[in-house]
Parts: structure tokens; C-alpha cells; sequence
């Protein structure tokens, strides 16, 4: 199951894992022609999944969800806990509302998805020749889980808060053989930020922040993913793993300090 699947990062995880050969799970909240365009192309390739529409944040949608899921597939092995969105303000004129919208959508939408995740895994546990571990639960984090960014306070906290989670799961979880971990990434050219990297501007100065002079492709987070869910990265629990270009590396102190 991929969250926010239907556009960006969320869209690029769907179709690569669809590739590897998974059964996807196709959530979407409000896109549903982006999230049919996942299925095709996962279908052109010759796999399989379904649309799901669910807002993460409502725990009904989540239990309805997972159990589309489990009639359609029978189960669930891998959860990426991709859905997620900005509503950004200066911290003075934040509203409770905007407060609220991101930390349910971005932090206890993930915890709702983490835990019916968890709980078929614990129940299920491994199975032979599917993988080595009972589960794999993957958080797509940011940068600014440790990385402070003025005027975007709710979405600061809420990813601050993730990273809490992603580590307690993973040390709850780890004797049953359940591994949870989180990528974050940098600037990804993706809707969310497409205000920053179309305007030549806001581009300039979005490049003084990314060592590596070029902003990532959501293809460049769906590689990272396909292989973090595999058994290949078996001892791998508890981790973020940065897919930035360099962005968390305090860039400027290349030129000064
Ligand atoms: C944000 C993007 C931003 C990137 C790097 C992401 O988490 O959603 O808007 O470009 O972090 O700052």
C-alpha cells in the first residue's frame, strides 16, 4: 500500500514497486484521475494493483481501507506512509485549523496507516518465501524532520514527530521481525513545490541549498524505497535514510564559517 499515490513522490513509489512485481494498493484522497493514471501505467507494465480513495486522517477511511485491502489481496507486506501536505503561514498567523489539518493529515494519518499495518503483520508474521521479515512499514519524512524552516511550523512538527514514531515502532516492533523506517527527502520536483522550482527566482536560491546543484526526481525516492523494502536491506530498522543532494550537509558553510 502507497499513500498519496496519486501525484509526486507517492505516484513515482506506486508505480516502481508495481514494477519490482508488488500488488499495489493505490491510495488517493482527492485525485482520482491521478490515481488511475498510477494503475495504468502499473498495469502497462505488466502488474497489478487497485484505487483506493481514503482520507488517512479519518480513522473510518483508514479501517475501510485496509479492509479493501485485505479482500482484494488477502493481506499486506509493505505500507509506505507517503501522504502528506503543506499549508504554510508565518508561525504568528497560524490558525488552530491549519495547526490541525497538517498534524492530522501528515502525522496521525500515518499513525492510523502504521498501526493496521502492524497489526496484520504481528497477526500474519513471516511467510516463507515471500520475505525474511513479517513487514515492512516505510515513512516518507523530509528534511525537515531535523531541519528547522521558518514559516512552515506545523509541517516542521508534524515530520519532527514522525521521526518519534517511525524509531518507537521500529524498537517496539523489531521482535517481530517487523522493520519501520523512514526516507526523507530534499527538494523533489513535485507539485508541492512547484511555486519554488518553476519561478527562476525562487529557483536560484532554492539551488544554494542543495549541494549537488540539481533538484530530485520523485524517481530518485521510489528507487530508495523499492530497495529499503526488500529483503537486500534486511538489517535496516529504525533508520532515516536522507535522499537530498547534500541539502541537511548546512550548505552554506561551504563558503563561510
Ligand atoms: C517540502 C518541499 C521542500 C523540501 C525541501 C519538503 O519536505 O515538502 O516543499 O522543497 O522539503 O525544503
Amino acid at each position: 500500500m502507497v499513500t498519496g499515490a496519486s501525484g509526486g513522490i507517492g505516484q513515482a513509489i506506486a508505480i516502481a514497486m508495481g514494477k519490482a512485481g508488488a500488488s499495489v494498493a493505490i491510495n488517493y484522497h482527492t485525485d482520482e484521475v491521478g490515481a488511475k493514471a498510477t494503475l495504468a501505467e502499473i498495469q502497462q507494465a505488466g502488474g497489478e494493483g487497485i484505487v483506493i480513495k481514503a482520507d488517512v486522517a479519518k480513522e473510518a477511511d483508514v479501517l475501510s481501507m485496509f479492509g479493501e485491502v485485505y479482500s482484494k489481496f488477502k493481506t499486506i507486506d509493505i505500507l509506505v506512509n507517503n501522504a502528506g501536505i503543506q499549508k504554510d503561514s508565518k508561525f504568528i498567523e497560524m490558525s488552530l485549523q491549519d495547526w490541525q489539518l497538517i498534524i492530522d493529515t501528515n502525522l496521525t494519518g500515518q499513525f492510523l496507516c502504521a498501526r493496521e499495518a502492524a497489526k496484520e503483520f504481528c497477526k500474519r508474521g513471516v511467510v516463507a518465501g515471500s520475505s525474511v521479515a513479517a513487514g515492512k512499514i516505510i515513512f516518507i519524512s523530509s528534511v525537515h524532520n531535523i531541519v528547522p524552516w521558518a514559516g512552515h511550523a506545523n509541517y516542521c512538527a508534524a515530520k519532527g514527530g514522525e521521526t518519534m514514531l517511525m524509531k518507537t515502532m521500529a524498537q517496539e516492533l523489531a521482535p517481530q521481525k517487523i522493520r519501520v523506517n523512514s526516507i526523507a527527502p530534499g527538494a523533489i520536483k513535485t507539485d508541492i513545490n512547484k511555486k519554488v522550482w518553476s519561478d527562476p527566482e525562487q529557483a536560484t536560491e532554492l539551488f544554494k541549498l542543495i549541494p549537488y546543484q540539481r533538484i530530485g526526481e520523485p524517481e530518485d525516492i521510489a528507487r530508495v524505497a523499492v530497495w529499503l523494502a526488500s529483503d537486500e536491506a534486511d538489517y535496516i530498522t529504525g533508520t532515516t535514510i536522507y535522499v537530498d543532494g547534500g541539502m541537511t550537509l548546512y550548505p552554506s558553510f561551504a563558503h563561510g564559517g
